[in-house]
């Protein structure tokens, strides 16, 4: 899960991480008002999207006036902001966090992430912050600095000190930068991150670092320990299908492809998509419906897959292991009758009692369900039946 830059901000406070204060608004009013209870004489208007990239497109823009705050949020609001992160189609902004303005003398980046090939937190550095970072991780990774933290022994100095050599930092900003990153791993680690990214981290011209830019990223799976950070959701910035999935218990992912797969087990469901590129196709999603999958699972399966209007096939492939292959079968056939299928279904059906489901589903006798003998079979089929043939 994903939050807001305000939200991620607010987090940062709680942990002496410093930031620039400032307040959240829905309204042109409320922002005028926030900049009014700021103080001081110039402020930063931010869409608040879960998307980075908002400066480059215009979501991000400095005031010099209360006058100019309210024309910048009159502007931004209702704006639908397209930046390299939201894809063409952009994102609608609905809110805009108005902040005091730093005196920057110079933007560095400062990110944590799990690397899970090393098992371990990554804090990465570089002085080459602002707004083109993906650049630069492109073209001249050597600039980016990276320090595994094994978390059994946790932050120490010394990983301050590697990091704030590599960036170059003078003498005297070197403690400085180590208690930001400390506190900064202490976020991390005790609100289940994900990711933490702070771009720009900027150094002012009084010589102190602070967090101008937010971003956080949480492990879906541990928020039930984080009531507070899970009551930051913002559900009109997810994918409305993956949210209805995940509250069936679904794990769904839209992609961009027209072959609909309904798999169960998450290996087995990037094999499945994998074998759909590989003969020549595009899965139009990731569908796991989980170990127990059952006539309402299958069903609530179609339900979602259909809603996505690039759907032209689906690619059934279950594996029978502790749920029997000939129960999936009739499943699929209950399914049908419950929603309406409307295009071809490729069905692999292997393990515990695959030969009795197949007899079930070809005396069924429906026409557009399509048995396969194997995964590539199978794939092939979909990506056939997607392409009309
Ligand atoms: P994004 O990464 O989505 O473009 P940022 O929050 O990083 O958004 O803002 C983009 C740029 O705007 C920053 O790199 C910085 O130069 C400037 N900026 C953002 N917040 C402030 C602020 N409070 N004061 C001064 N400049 C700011
Ligand atoms: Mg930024």
């Amino acid at each position: 899960m994903n939050i807001h830059e305000y939200q991620a901000k607010e987090i940062f406070k709680r942990y002496n991480v410093p930031t620039p204060s400032g307040y959240v608004a829905f309204s042109v009013e409320e922002a005028v008002e926030n900049a009014k209870k700021l103080g001081g004489s110039i402020w930063v208007v931010k869409a608040q999207i879960h998307a980075g990239g908002r400066g480059l497109g215009g979501g991000v823009k400095l005031a010099r006036s209360l006058d100019e705050v309210k024309t910048l949020a009159h502007e931004i609001l209702g704006m639908t902001l397209v930046t390299h992160q939201t894809g063409p189609a952009g994102k609608l902004v609905q809110k805009v966090y108005i902040e005091e303005g730093a005196d920057i003398a110079d933007e560095l980046y400062l990110g944590i992430v799990l690397d899970r090939a090393r098992e371990m937190p990554v804090i990465m550095a570089s002085r080459e912050g602002g707004m083109e970072i993906e650049k630069v991780a492109a073209t001249s990774p050597e600039k980016i600095i990276k320090v595994a933290v094994d978390p059994f022994i946790g932050f120490q100095a010394f990983h301050g000190r590697e990091l704030a050599y590599g960036l170059g930092l003078e003498k005297e900003e070197i403690s400085s930068f180590i208690k930001f990153a400390a506190a900064l791993y202490k976020v991390y680690m005790e609100n289940d991150a994900e990711m933490i990214e702070i771009n720009p981290l900027v150094k002012t011209k009084s010589g102190a670092f602070i967090a101008l830019d937010g971003k956080m990223g949480f492990d879906d799976n541990a928020l039930f320990r984080h009531p507070e950070i899970e009551a930051m959701r913002d559900e009109s910035e997810e994918n409305p299908i993956e949210r209805e999935a995940s509250g069936y218990g679904l794990s769904y992912v839209k992609l961009d492809g027209n072959v609909g797969c309904m798999v169960n087990g998450a290996g087995l469901a990037m094999g499945t998509m994998d074998t759909i590129n590989y003969v020549g196709g595009n899965p139009a999603n990731f569908l796991d419906v989980g170990g127990g999958a059952n006539a309402q699972t299958v069903a609530k399966g179609f339900e979602i897959i259909l809603k996505d209007p690039n759907v032209k096939s689906i690619f059934v492939n279950i594996f029978g292991g502790i749920v029997r292959c000939d129960r999936i079968a009739n499943g699929i056939l209950e399914a049908t009758k419950l929603v309406d299928v409307h295009v071809p279904v490729i069905v692999r059906l292997d393990g515990t009692n695959a030969k009795e489901a197949a007899e079930i589903l070809k005396n069924a006798n429906i026409k557009n369900i399509i048995t396969a003998s194997d995964l590539n079979d199978g794939a092939i089929k979909a990506v056939a039946a997607a392409k009309g043939n």
